[in-house]
């Protein structure tokens, strides 16, 4: 078959929910960019569907927000956690958490997460990426190899419908191609980590009829405990008919010749009197992994190619969307001539660790509910049985909660040792998981604070960096001027509210194109021009 070479700025390897992200991001800078796509964008067994408020963040400045909340899922039906013996054994404590329609945002954000199973939320994103007309989403195009040549890269891909070999000259590409990374191996990169923290099995069922079986109520999740421990939880996927079963196994029960299915749907279900469909059943591995380096020459991995982890807290995709906006300022910032390499080599800097310390407490998650202190009673009848199901379930409600109820790590990370940001003196924050408390600290996410005219602070930001003044007599034409002199786009916003202003603790507060602080002060620095060259990377390769 006859090959073809086009030319593309970025190509991004991978369709999924870091590649339909990162060109989306692309695409609303106005960054041409080609996405390969293998499979045809079709999702047969949804993995995640907890949308965290940071993506939803992210969606707000792309304006698909509503498109998420409007997904399908049914927004009436309560999110609370239920943990009990089987859906019609013991309950042993439940968690109280409202439905999507009745939730609100938190006072730190204009927008509140959500539910949107992946058959849903993987389409939603690559229908906003194709509406820009500067992106070009292939599928049925597999890449197949790649070689860095220094000032450009070429990658060799397959279109598996017309067996045609495709050939990409591009700047830039990025590997969004998942666990199983491609682009990862060839560049021989290797991932540190835990490479088995359990195997698992996942089982995607339609049950009509499973609410009217049980007495458990509403949930979204529902954790099964045994004499031993926790071993299987069903997930709601759609709110309607759609469930997810995940049981904790081991190695053997990794081959699906010999899963029975049936059997383990029946157990969860504790009664054989539910019909049930099996629509699909994978086994997977969970992981605790982190790229050794998101970076090689012209090459970046995001996503799944460059972390995974534990489900529990469901930080995996929304970690994966914070790559792609991270990365995508930094390549639109060099593709249009005002960043620097350097700022490239930020990429790893800020994202790693994070994508590390996300893993490490989704592995937490897991180790909480998975440690039972005593469960071998849990299904006696009597006084003894009872003891037991209130310990446990006691337990369980206290180790969950950091699964459920994670603002503190959804919107609290930071690139505190970031070089393009400057450190102004102020002690560094301790992380909580479980509460958020905003500080416009250099390297913090900026904080959100409603405006006069309804937008939110965080709608101020995005298309580049933005100098926020909170006292008009602040002098700051140098910077202005100095951004200029560099094309780095720069737009000053006077801001008159003293609420605000105590918010960001300082009269001028210097904003990146992805929303975090870069620098704040009172004042500007007597030399502004050396502040523009810190956030466009030129000293990255002398601080870091
Ligand atoms: C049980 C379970 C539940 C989860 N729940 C949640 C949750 O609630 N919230 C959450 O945030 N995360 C959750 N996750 C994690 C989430 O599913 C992943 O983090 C996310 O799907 C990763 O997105 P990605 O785009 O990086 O990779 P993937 O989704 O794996 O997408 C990679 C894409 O690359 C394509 N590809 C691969 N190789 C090539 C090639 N050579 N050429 C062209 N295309 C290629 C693949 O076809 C695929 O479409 C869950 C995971 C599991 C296992």
């Amino acid at each position: 078959m006859e090959s073809s070479m086009t030319d593309t700025p970025v190509l991004i390897v991978g369709g999924g929910p870091a590649g339909s992200a990162l060109a989306i991001e692309l695409g609303w800078r106005g960054v041409p960019c080609t996405v390969l796509e293998q499979g045809d964008g079709t999702v047969d067994h949804p993995r995640l569907g907890i949308i965290l408020s940071r993506t939803m963040e992210f969606a707000r400045r792309w304006g698909i927000a509503d498109r998420i909340y409007n997904c399908g899922f049914n927004n009436d039906y309560e999110l609370n956690v239920v943990y009990c013996t089987s859906m019609a054994g013991h309950l042993l404590g439940r968690d109280e958490n409202p439905s999507c329609n009745a939730m609100q945002p938190p006072p730190q954000s204009p927008v509140k997460r959500q539910r949107c199973p992946q058959m849903w939320f993987n389409p939603i994103l690559e229908k906003a990426a194709r509406e820009y007309d500067t992106v070009d989403f292939k599928h049925f195009h597999k890449l197949e190899s790649f070689e860095d040549r220094g000032d450009h890269v070429l990658a060799t891909c397959l279109n598996t419908q017309t067996g045609e070999t495709v050939r990409i000259r591009t700047q830039y590409m990025v590997g969004c191609d998942g666990a199983a990374s491609g682009v990862r191996s060839q560049l021989g990169i290797d991932m540190l980590g835990k490479p088995v923290l359990s195997y698992s099995m996942n089982i995607f069922i339609r049950a009509p009829g499973l609410a009217a079986l049980h007495d458990k109520g509403e949930a979204e999740r529902y954790i099964f405990v045994r004499p031993g421990g926790t071993w299987a939880n069903l997930t709601v996927v759609d709110g309607r008919d759609l469930w997810r079963i995940t049981i904790i196994g081991n190695e053997t029960m990794m081959n699906l010749e010999e899963f029975d299915a049936q059997s383990v749907v029946r157990q969860c279900m504790g009664t054989d009197d539910l019909e049930f469909e099996i629509i699909s059943s994978i086994p997977w591995r969970r992981t605790e992994l982190t790229a050794e380096h998101f970076r090689k020459g012209r090459v970046f991995l995001a996503g799944d190619a460059a972390h995974t982890m534990s489900p529990t807290g469901g930080h995996g995709m929304s970690t994966g969307v914070a790559d792609a906006a991270d990365l995508g300022w930094k390549l639109d910032a060099i593709l249009n001539g005002w960043g620097t390499d350097g700022l490239l080599d930020a990429y790893e800097i800020e994202r790693r660790p994070i994508a590390a310390m996300v893993a490490a407490a989704s592995a937490e998650n897991f180790r909480a509910w998975t440690s039972v202190p005593d469960s071998d009673r849990v299904l006696d009848v009597g006084p003894e049985g009872d003891a037991c199901r209130q310990a446990v379930g006691e337990h369980m409600k206290r180790a969950g909660r950091a699964d459920w109820d994670s603002l503190g790590l959804q919107l609290g990370y930071r690139y505190d040792d970031s070089p393009l940001c400057v450190a102004d003196g102020t002690p560094v924050p301790q992380l909580d998981v479980l509460d958020y408390q905003q500080t416009a600290r250099p390297g913090s996410r900026a904080p959100h604070a409603w405006l006069e005219d309804g937008r939110s602070t965080l709608d101020l930001f995005g298309r580049g960096f933005t100098l926020m003044r909170f006292s008009s007599t602040v002098p700051v034409s140098p910077l202005i001027d100095a951004a200029q002199e560099q094309n780095v786009p720069l737009t000053l916003v006077d801001i008159a509210n003293e609420e605000i202003a105590s918010l960001y603790e300082r009269k001028l507060v210097l904003v990146r194109p992805d929303g975090f602080v870069a620098w704040r002060d009172d004042a500007l620095p007597t030399d502004a021009p050396s502040l523009i060259e810190i956030v466009r990377g030129a000293h990255v390769h002398a601080t870091a």
